[in-house]
């Protein structure tokens, strides 16, 4: 059997951030990825703050567009209410190229990567996990990492979290579609090839979050939704996606060009810091804590912070209760676990509707010079923005 200190399962941003920090120590790790290479099962691309990522990775990110404007549009029934600005360090980047970058980073501090592996089992003795067992052998290892996204059979299996329910879970589909360079530019009214643009948008009844991202030569738009939403009202998620398309108008800019690829995926709206974050010498990390943001999708920021922080607890072997502070200092994390409880009273009942109708009444009135109108509604909404307001500052504590 072969022996490490330090087994990690799943080459993703958590994973190979956990295999970064523990190998940079000097410790012997393998990462085992069940894909035929890192990023293989996360094809398409994602929109992530440059700076943070170099901050743990060092130089050489590759990414496909500088996001130099980011749009939000709000949907009260057909009619949107839109705000642009412009951010700073965010880009988009396709994951294959993405994923692989950050394994080569890890590989290079002295991990060994093992693709087309699926890690099937941990092998527990005495409340200890000893080993691993794959589809091509056994490893052992003094403390394992669970990086394995989203779908954590290996967490659940060995009974440290368990399975999302449906009101803790977000449905999302995504397409993407090749387009030419040029035309992308033209589009969106962008000088290069490297100036991109990334539009996000809610709307209410059904309750959806969605977003377009321009890459170099496609262009992926999806959407979010609650599962119980969706099983209430018997809606498909691709029926969501298409009536999305539709009303946004993304349909007739995407008309005529080849879909790339369709995939469907679950985002947790439930995990850290309510569920196990370890168990003995086994450490959970990025989507298997449940470390993404239902409404705007971020992920990959909280994942490698997650992952470093693994990295360094499988070095040392800590405690759950001392892992658990560790993750909460980080600030990537520590907002994730705050803000879902807003999220979750946002995303349920009518108070999203309630919110898109306010604002989207307040600019119509300044639109139209009515300022009444504007003072009207403030009126009318301040019983309810009163008492939100002090249980939004309470629960972000
Ligand atoms: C539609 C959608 C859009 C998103 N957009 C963004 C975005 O724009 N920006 C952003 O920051 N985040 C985005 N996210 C979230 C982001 O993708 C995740 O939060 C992030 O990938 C989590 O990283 P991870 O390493 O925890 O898991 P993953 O990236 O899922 O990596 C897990 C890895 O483990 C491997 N694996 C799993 N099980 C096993 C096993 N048993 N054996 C071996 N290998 C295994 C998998 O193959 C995979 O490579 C989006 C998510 C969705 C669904």
């Amino acid at each position: 059997m072969l022996e490490y200190d330090i087994v990690i399962v799943g080459a993703g941003p958590a994973g190979s951030a956990a295999a970064l920090r523990a190998s940079s120590s000097g410790k012997k790790v393998l990462v085992l990825e069940r894909g035929p290479e890192p990023g293989s099962k996360n094809v398409s691309g994602a929109m992530v703050r440059k700076d943070y990522v170099t901050s743990v990775f060092g130089e050489g990110m590759p990414f496909e567009r500088n996001v130099e404007r980011i749009k939000l549009s709000l949907y009260n029934k057909d009619k949107p209410v839109n705000i642009e600005f412009s951010p700073e360090n965010l880009v988009t980047t396709g994951r294959l190229k993405f994923d692989k970058w950050l394994s080569s980073v890890s590989e290079n501090a002295g991990a060994m990567v093992i693709p087309k592996t699926t890690a099937l089992k941990v092998n527990w003795d005495n409340g200890i996990a000893k080993s691993i067992t794959t589809d091509r052998g056994e490893v052992s290892a003094k403390s394992f990492v669970l990086a394995e996204g989203v779908n954590s059979l290996l967490s659940m299996e060995s009974k440290i979290k368990y399975d999302l329910k449906p009101e803790n879970a977000v449905q999302t589909v995504k397409e993407v579609y090749s387009v030419k360079k040029e035309d992308i530019n033209s589009m969106f009214n962008m000088k290069n090839e490297s100036s991109g643009v990334a539009w996000r948008y809610i709307m209410t009844d059904p309750l959806v979050a969605g977003f377009l991202y321009t890459y170099k030569d496609s262009i992926s738009v999806g959407i979010g939704s609650p599962i119980n939403q969706l099983v209430e009202r018997k809606i498909r998620p691709e029926k969501l996606l298409d009536d999305f398309m539709e009303k946004t108008g993304i349909s007739d800019m995407v008309k005529g060009y080849s879909l790339r690829e369709y995939s469907a995926k679950v985002i947790p709206e439930a995990g850290f810091p309510d569920i196990n974050v370890s168990k003995s010498n086994v450490y959970l990390c990025g989507d298997a804590l449940g470390l993404v943001d239902p409404l705007t999708f971020d992920g990959i920021s909280p994942a490698i912070a997650s992952g470093t922080i693994a990295g360094d607890a499988a070095v040392s072997n800590i405690d759950p209760a001392t892992y658990k502070y560790e993750l909460m200092k980080s600030s990537e994390i520590s907002k994730i676990a705050k803000e879902r409880k807003l999220e979750a009273e946002f995303m349920s009942g009518d108070k999203a509707k309630e919110y898109i109708e306010m604002v989207s009444s307040i600019f119509s009135d300044w639109a139209s010079g009515n300022l009444f109108g504007i003072r009207n509604t403030m009126v009318n909404n301040y019983r309810n923005i009163i008492p939100d307001l002090m249980g939004f500052a309470i629960k972000m504590r």
